[in-house]
């Protein structure tokens, strides 16, 4: 078939699209390069074509959506901490950008758009496991812009018909995940500050949780909701248990040090998964533990990295403290 993938240079697209040359697919990648990273690429960059262009602006980048079949939707700017300080940046290429790339696919008639939702419009959710009926409370704008960009996703798909699936991660992780200059993920954070054998900075008390999903489950989720027979679904996609900090840093096995805890932030992210198994037919299949080997694998992937510490997160995270701190109140 021939593939659009949007954010193809980034983390979770660059496997996504590995993948796909695997399965002998041809594939274009539209990314502006803005966090992602041509060398993500560098195994298959003569397989594929890879176009440089901001999706968020309407340009000639839109033709390459002709005889296309399935458009992956990945790009996005995706670390949280930022999108404080700057949510216009963050509107354009999470709203704006998505409307683009559907009235392109409307345009070119394609079979289906597959977009990478998040689970963080779940806020701090009342109910665990959380399933997608669970209230949406997006806390802070990245969450909002990535919920907005599912609404005009859904929207199409019911207005102009346009065949589509919406996938909300939970926290994905792997090689290749972000290490831009961005305070983000905390296994970008944690690797970086292990091999330059600096302590873990480990937010609160480390019992806090979140729901760890390896990236070639989440590929395997994509290609799956791509060629089932589903459409105008929305679905969650992650390990389906829940695991603290605490555990990953005795899996890492490294010393540490605990910075203030940010309200505002859920205690426990853990997806209800039954949907994903039900009508997608997938399962995850590697474990946190095999996960993280792979990690600790291919630890030099974070040497270049930035090593945070106390003082650049106290710095990097201001905006937080002073816009979100009073969410854990209400
Ligand atoms: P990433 O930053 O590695 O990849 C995003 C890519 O989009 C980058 O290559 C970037 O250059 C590109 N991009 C950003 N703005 C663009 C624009 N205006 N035009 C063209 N390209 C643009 O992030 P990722 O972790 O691989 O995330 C991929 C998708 O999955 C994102 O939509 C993200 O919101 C979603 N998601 C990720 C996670 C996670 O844990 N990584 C969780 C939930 C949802």
């Amino acid at each position: 078939m021939k593939i659009i993938v949007t954010g193809g240079a980034g983390f979770i697209g660059s496997h996504l699209v590995e993948k796909l040359i695997l399965d002998s697919h041809e594939v274009i990648v539209l990314d502006n390069l803005s966090t992602g990273n041509l060398e993500n690429l560098d195994q298959i960059k003569n397989k594929i074509k890879i176009i440089k262009c901001d999706l968020s602006i309407k340009g000639s980048w839109i033709k390459n959506f002709k005889d296309i079949d399935i458009v992956f939707h990945l790009a996005a700017l995706a670390d949280i901490v930022p999108s404080i300080e700057h949510p216009s940046k963050y509107f354009q290429s999470n709203v704006t950008a998505t409307l683009n790339v559907l009235e392109a696919s409307r345009e070119f008639n394609i079979s289906k758009i597959i977009y990478s939702a998040s689970s963080s419009c779940y806020g701090i959710p009342k109910v665990y496991p959380t399933s997608e009926v669970e209230k949406i409370m997006p806390l802070y704008p990245y969450a909002l812009t990535k919920y907005l960009g599912e609404q005009l996703v859904m929207h199409w798909n019911n207005v102009y018909k346009l065949p589509s699936v919406s996938l909300r991660f939970f926290n994905v992780y792997g090689t290749r995940s972000r290490t831009s200059s961005n305070y983000g993920a905390v296994f970008g954070v944690f690797l970086a500050q292990k091999l330059a054998n600096k302590p873990l900075t480990v937010v609160g008390d480390g019992t806090q949780s979140r729901d760890f999903i390896y990236v070639s489950d989440t590929v395997e989720a994509l290609i799956d909701s791509a060629f089932n027979n589903i459409n105008g679904e929305i679905i969650n996609i992650g390990y389906g248990l829940t695991c603290t900090i605490n555990d990953i840093v005795k899996l890492l096995n490294s010393k540490f040090i605990n910075i203030p805890k940010r309200s505002g932030e859920p205690d426990c992210t853990w997806a209800d998964i039954s949907k994903a198994k039900k009508i997608l037919k997938w399962k995850p299949k590697i474990s946190l533990k095999e996960g993280v080997n792979k990690l600790m694998n291919n630890i030099d992937y974070w040497k270049e990295a930035p090593i945070w510490d106390e003082k650049s997160i106290e710095k990097a995270t201001k905006s937080w403290f002073k816009y979100l701190g009073h969410q854990s109140e209400k």
